[in-house]
């Protein structure tokens, strides 16, 4: 019998018209970014899958929520909304704005880091360890192996290797670890969810200790249809229910709600500690804002109000997951190398075996993006050495294991069709993959070079010979 057919669940109220260039106008405007997508100006793009941050498409309600706006500099009603919404959805008792994720994450490291501090979390994040390293503290991965190696299939990628933790704190000593910062999922690991249990094992091992655990629970709604999906005793609970038990294996989050949240900008700090809530909310109008608006606009807040209780909506985000696995599913049968299992935001195809041709210098993922882009003006990111940056101690570059394009899906903006195109565009050079030469570097920023390094092909003018 055929297999019955499902699509998004909603329809579309406003439609925003896509450029379409032709190649030469694609090849113009790619040297003009020197190879870098993240230079790229949208105008020129087709279907953007850059990230899914701030990209989201909202609702009517979140819409029309913006006219609620409550634009008090302080004591806005929107905020005590969005606090509201923390507070039921998440369960943290203490929550605080801020402009976006990394201002959580800021606050937080102040607060905690301090020189000679060692932070351990299950894969570094590109924003959160900057913010660690700054205040002198040293990040420490103690994710599990498999999840280095992209072709291990697992059900639960993102765990903590426990021994790992436990082996730090015997090194380093439980008073120099200022918390553990578990990502669920993991953004740099493919998207990789947490399982439930190990959730538990890791905060009871650090309760043991006298350390906090505190989420990146920027992914999170997605993390917990995983947990649905794939953990035992889970299968008929709510994704709703899910996520609120594992909030309760911790002891705060930073959260990015330009991701699960439904919106295009806002985040917050969230805890259960009175006395760093209330250091906090001396630090946020130092960086933020007042403790009642922290860089959000009133109607920034209502709107993320709204998309928090519709991001846990099951119709949702199970569609929302099964996006992301349906363009994953038709590049695997086309025999592309690619993350395995397909996680939960983004495809993120493997450079390495992609381009088996090029060194890890030569940037085969930042060749790979900008061959995409070129292909079928679908924009793309590096997530390899670019990203990685340098040791700070010896100058190196830092060498990830994996170099990997990412194939970000946006939040209720695309249909299946357009993920026919990402495949077709990404089938179509696979073929003709050995024509793909490497890049070099002409400006290195820095700090977080891949937003604004600049690049040339090896040799000649074109990069695909
Ligand atoms: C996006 C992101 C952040 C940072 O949030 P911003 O809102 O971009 O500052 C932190 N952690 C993870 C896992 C993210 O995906």
């Amino acid at each position: 019998m055929r297999e019955r057919r499902t699509a998004e669940p909603y329809k579309i109220k406003t439609v925003e018209p896509l450029a379409m260039l032709d190649e030469n106008e694609r090849k113009e405007a790619l040297e003009k970014a020197g190879y870098n997508t993240f230079l790229l100006n949208s105008q020129d793009v087709y279907i953007d899958l850059l990230t899914d941050s701030g990209t989201n498409a909202m609702s009517d309600k979140q819409w029309s929520a913006l006219m609620m706006g409550d634009e008090a500099y302080a004591g806005s009603k929107s905020w005590y909304k969005l606090e509201e919404a923390v507070r039921e959805i998440y369960g943290y008792k203490y929550v605080l704005p801020t402009h976006q994720g990394r201002g959580a994450e800021n606050l937080l490291s102040q607060m905690k880091v301090n020189p000679g501090d060692y932070v351990p979390g299950n894969m570094y994040f590109t924003t959160t360890r900057a913010h660690q390293e700054m205040n002198g503290g040293t990040f420490v991965d103690v994710i599990i192996d498999e999840a280095h190696d992209s072709q291990v299939e697992l059900d639960f990628k993102g765990n903590v290797d426990l021994d790992k933790l436990k082996r730090l704190i015997d090194e380093v000593g439980a008073d120099k670890i200022p918390y553990v910062c578990l990502a669920v999922t993991v953004n740099m690991a493919g998207g990789q969810p947490v399982s439930m249990k190990n959730m538990r094992d890791v905060y009871e091992l650090c309760q043991q200790h006298g350390i906090d655990v505190m989420y990146d629970a920027t992914r999170c709604v997605e993390n917990a249809y995983f947990i649905q999906e794939r953990e035992a005793g889970y299968a008929d609970v709510p994704v709703k229910k899910i996520l609120k038990e594992m909030f309760s294996y911790s002891d705060g989050c930073t959260m990015s709600g330009k991701k699960d949240c439904l919106v295009n900008i806002g985040g917050f700090l969230a805890m259960n500690d009175e006395d760093l809530y209330t250091r906090s909310r001396e630090l946020v109008v130092v960086y933020e804002g007042m403790p009642t608006y922290g860089g959000m606009a009133g109607r920034d807040m209502e709107a993320m109000a709204q998309g928090i209780y519709e991001s846990v909506d099951d119709n949702y985000i199970k569609h929302r997951i099964h996006q992301v696995r349906y363009l994953g599913d038709q590049l695997i049968e086309a025999g592309i190398p690619i993350v395995r299992p397909v996680g939960g935001h983004a495809i993120f195809l493997d450079a390495r075996e992609f381009l088996p041709h090029l060194e890890q210098e030569q940037f085969a993922s930042q060749a790979l993006a900008a061959a995409l882009y070129l292909d079928s003006g679908v924009r793309s990111m590096e997530r390899g050495i670019v990203s990685a940056g340098r040791n700070k101690e010896t100058g190196e570059h830092n060498r990830p294991k994996l170099e990997m394009v990412r194939l970000t899906i946006p939040r209720r903006v695309y249909t299946d069709n357009h993920m026919d195109v990402v495949a077709d565009s990404v089938i179509s050079l696979y073929e003709k993959r050995d024509q793909i030469q490497g890049l070099k570097m002409d400006y290195e920023p820095p700090t977080l070079r891949f937003f604004n390094a600049r690049f040339s092909p090896l040799s000649g003018n074109d990069l695909i010979k």
